[in-house]
């Protein structure tokens, strides 16, 4: 594998990692990190995970 092309692939790593320390939370269903914090009845917080819909708190 040519140097420039490992050289991309740690660059698309680096990204990931970083983007997944700055969401801090996945869906536990489906792994999805498209997780929205909602109210919930009780006043209490919840998660909705808005690729699944799957919600937990
Ligand atoms: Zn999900």
């Amino acid at each position: 594998m040519p140097a420039s092309i490992r050289g991309e692939v740690h660059d698309l790593l680096a990204v990931a990692v970083t983007r997944r320390n700055a969401t801090l939370l996945d869906c536990p269903s489906c792994g999805s990190s498209h997780v929205a914090q909602v109210l919930g009845d009780n006043g209490g917080i919840s998660y909705v995970c808005t690729a699944c819909g799957h919600s937990w708190s």
